[in-house]
């Protein structure tokens, strides 16, 4: 049953947001376990945001905000409100000729988005490209890949802020951003994002340093890339390296990368020849990968629970398997890696 709050089934006025009682949350997320949402609401104007948030049938249960379920994974259903931000639009707020500041609904899937900026001849997003989700999304965590985060190009976020009961416009430094983490994370009830504005440039140096992107580069025999040949190289080796949701249900990264102290890294790479180590800005940062590996969970399979045998960062559902069984491998994974390694990994996706 689906209602339609305020117009009418003739009437011509655009839908602002739906609202559905006991609704199913299998499609709406790429692990494609099963769980169901008491109410659902998908909001195609920001500026009902209040108003549903108010509705009598769920003002006064939990809210969870959700975009295409990439990054979420639910070990059981959800007993309040999930409200999908379903807004469209992607504008272009102001050009000077060499950089275009650029508005994104939070609906828009980032991908598009990607695609969007290339199109116009813009740089920025290439390293991003391929990374499932919403625009919405993105600033959560502060999607990162193939050394680029989203913080290198994010303007502002504009957000409704619960707290507040207002809409507002974050900047950058009011994001707090680090590696996957921001305000949004670490307020996760407080925040509706509505939107994001990026910076992104015409001419603006491209970040190669990512060893697998230049060797793909050369593979593709490209000497001089452009943004789009970058971006071409992201999706193959994307395409290669990491299981596609639309064919195997997961997260992605299921764990973050550690990062630890420069003498822990050192204890730990006598210890453990091969172990991969990076720097990072505040310590050193290891491969979650290579610890999960090494603890010999690579293709791991119990029922349909598992470790994706192409990358043994990623969990995956081999059909039918539960978000608790997910979520009880996981922690098995987290707690050898612990015992190996005196590491303890932290979970990327949100666990519900
Ligand atoms: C195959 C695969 C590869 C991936 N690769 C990468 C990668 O390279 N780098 C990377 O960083 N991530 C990666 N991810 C994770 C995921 O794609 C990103 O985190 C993405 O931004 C999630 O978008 P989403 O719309 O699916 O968010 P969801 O999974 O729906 O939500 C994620 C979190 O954001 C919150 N949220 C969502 N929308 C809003 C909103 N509008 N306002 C407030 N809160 C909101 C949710 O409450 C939840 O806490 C990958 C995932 C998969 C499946």
């Amino acid at each position: 049953m689906e209602f339609l709050p305020g117009f009418g089934m003739l009437s011509p006025m655009p839908v602002h947001y739906t609202f559905t009682p006991d609704a199913p949350l299998t499609r709406r997320n790429t692990f494609r376990v099963p769980a169901r949402a008491a109410w659902l609401a998908e909001i195609h104007d920001a500026a009902v945001i209040p108003e549903v948030l108010t509705l009598p049938q769920v003002k006064n249960l939990p809210l969870l905000v959700l975009g295409e379920g990439s990054n979420v994974l639910f070990t059981r259903d959800f007993d309040g409100l999930v409200l999908v931000m379903a807004n469209r639009g992607i504008e272009t707020l102001a050009d000077d000729g060499e950089t275009m500041l650029v508005r994104a609904a939070a609906g828009e899937d980032w991908h598009g988005l990607v695609r969007w900026s290339l199109a116009q001849g813009l740089c920025g997003l290439e390293n991003l490209s391929l990374i499932p989700g919403t625009a919405g999304a993105a600033p959560i965590q502060n999607i990162g890949a193939y050394g680029v985060e989203l913080s290198t190009t994010l303007e502002s976020v504009a957000a409704f802020d619960r707290q507040a009961g207002a809409q507002v416009q974050l900047t950058r430094t009011q994001c707090d951003f680090s590696y996957r983490q921001s305000i949004f994370k670490q307020q996760p009830d407080r925040w509706i994002i509505t939107g994001v504005d990026l910076h992104l440039h015409r001419n603006a140096r491209l970040k190669l340093d990512y060893a697998g992107v230049r060797e793909e580069l050369a593979v593709m025999h490209v000497a001089n890339p452009t943004a789009l040949d970058v971006s071409e190289a992201v999706c193959r080796l994307r395409r290669r390296k990491l299981p596609d949701p639309a064919v195997i249900g997961n997260a992605g990264s299921f764990f973050k990368n550690p990062v630890v102290s420069t003498d822990q890294a050192a204890r730990l790479q006598s210890a453990h020849a091969g172990l991969p180590i990076f720097n990072a800005p505040d310590g050193k940062k290891l491969s979650a990968a290579w610890l999960i590996e090494s603890c010999g969970w690579k293709g791991f399979r119990e029922g349909d629970a598992g470790v994706s045998d192409k990358h043994a960062l990623v969990l995956v559902n081999h059909g039918h398997a539960t978000g608790a069984q997910i979520w009880a491998l996981a922690q098995r994974i987290r707690d050898s890696v612990q015992e190996r390694f005196d590491i303890r990994l932290e979970p990327e996706p949100r666990i519900l």
